[in-house]
């Protein structure tokens, strides 16, 4: 397939803005780029998809979301609101996650592998819980991605809130899934809930079931919860005890991380840990903002995740843009091009640590994750700006055709692979049950 007519955004690491160019996809891949006319005479018979002058990127990649969440919008609360983190939990997403049946997992994932395709977003890292429904968790959220035909990395979260037998199966889980997953579409990680719900004897088992070379993805310091619960348990902070127990470095990923002093960051920087940063998230939960410029300026790998928010990434990348200046009162603070970096570039290396080949950049021998943007620019538009475009001009529906690994999941806003009217019916009847028995927990 050729896309002709399009204006690259190459996203290298010297981002250039192209007219006129187009790509020639082989096999999954970008096998050939360069302006259109070169093109056409080198791959005479290939099939033509014109991009209308549309913008041509790499698909958005999410490095820190929820699917099981999706049934979560519109549900109401019982009694009085949560008034903190701890509450949130323990009224929102504990009894949530525990009134899912197998069925709902399916059809909250296919929710978000929807709103992912329709958004540009072609990449996910997915953080599953479903306590009633552990041991094949994994493996029906996996046929769905694959039925969508985007990437994920799954990963089940491990806790003791629940007994350790529950902790047992989830251990399980995670093991079996990591030693089966490995497809082009498909990554896989060992999924740990928090500090706050996770013991000694627990993580060592956690170390214990999977090899060295194995990430684990866990929430790290969304709240001081973590802080005081390590204290108590094993009198350090949660980064000096989740390293202690070898649970973090360069496969590993930390969400969050808000309430980290110095020293724990000094701790991510030496190992090499992921951290991910949900904005939206944080200020919905009221925990605090994380001090994502330090931890970058340190050589943290800071990510952007949406924590189980839409998957419009462009929606998560205008919240980090906001909030770090409203908080620290300084309109200098995070500028578009450290959004980039979290958004692009170590969200493209973080992805490019799961799959075995290389997306988040428009090169030749690289994953063919696109998307089409319906932008005409309102003013000029060149590589040094695009950011500001993204943050003050891109909107969700300007995401007009999405492509996966070279097949195009939507065209036009038609999505090829998911039936979304089915989905949207089925999961309104599934999730008014869960709803219900959501309820009867109180
Ligand atoms: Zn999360």
């Amino acid at each position: 397939m050729l896309i002709t007519n399009a204006t690259l955004v190459t996203w290298e690491r010297s981002n250039r803005v192209l007219s006129g160019w187009g790509i020639y996809i082989e096999d999954g891949k970008i096998a050939d780029i360069g302006p259109d006319a070169e093109l056409k005479t080198r791959h005479p018979n290939a099939s033509l998809l014109d991009a209308h002058g549309q913008l041509v990127l790499p698909g958005n990649i999410c490095a820190h979301t929820h699917f099981y969440g999706a049934f979560s919008r519109g549900m109401a609360i019982p009694g009085d609101a949560p008034a903190n983190f701890s509450q949130i939990l323990d009224k929102l997403w504990w009894p949530l996650d525990k009134s899912l049946t197998e069925e709902d997992v399916r059809y909250s994932a296919l929710l978000c592998l929807v709103d992912a395709i329709k958004h540009g977003t072609t990449t996910l890292i997915d953080h599953h819980a479903s306590p009633n429904f552990i041991d094949g968790s994994l493996d029906v959220i996996a046929e769905t991605v694959e039925m969508a035909g985007v990437r994920a990395a799954l990963c089940y979260e491990v806790t003791d809130r629940d007994g350790p037998e529950k902790a047992k199966a989830g251990i399980a889980e995670n093991a079996r899934f990591i030693a089966k997953a490995k497809s082009p579409l498909l990554g896989a990680a060992f999924g740990l809930h928090a500090a706050l719900t996770l013991s000694n004897e627990t993580l060592e088992l956690c170390r214990a079931a999977v090899g060295e070379n194995v990430g684990f993805h866990t929430h790290l310091s969304e709240s001081k919860d973590d802080g005081l619960s390590v204290q108590k348990k094993a009198g350090m902070r949660p980064v000096q005890w989740l390293n202690k127990h070898g649970l973090l470095g360069s496969h590993s990923i930390a969400a969050h991380c808000i309430h980290v002093d110095e020293n724990e960051m000094d701790i991510l920087a030496e190992n090499g840990t992921w951290v991910t940063h949900q904005p939206r998230s944080n200020m919905n939960n009221a925990v605090g903002v994380s001090p994502v410029e330090q931890m970058l300026s340190k050589g943290i790998k800071v990510c952007l995740g949406n924590d189980g928010f839409s998957n419009s990434m462009w929606e998560e990348w205008k919240a980090a843009y906001f909030l770090h200046k409203l908080s620290t009162g300084d309109p200098r603070r995070m500028d578009g091009y450290t959004v980039t970096e979290m958004a692009v570039y170590n969200n493209a290396a973080l992805a490019n640590s799961f799959f075995p080949v290389e997306v988040g950049i428009l090169k030749t021998g690289v994953a063919a994750d696109l998307m089409f943007v319906d932008y005409a620019s309102p003013t000029p538009l060149s590589a040094g700006n695009l950011p500001w475009h993204i943050i003050f001009g891109f909107r969700d529906s300007m995401v007009t055709t999405t492509i996966v690994n070279g097949k195009i999941l939507m065209k036009d806003r038609q999505l090829t692979t998911l039936d979304e009217k089915e989905i949207a019916a089925k999961s309104c009847e599934l999730a008014a049950k869960t709803w219900k028995r959501y309820e009867e927990k109180f």
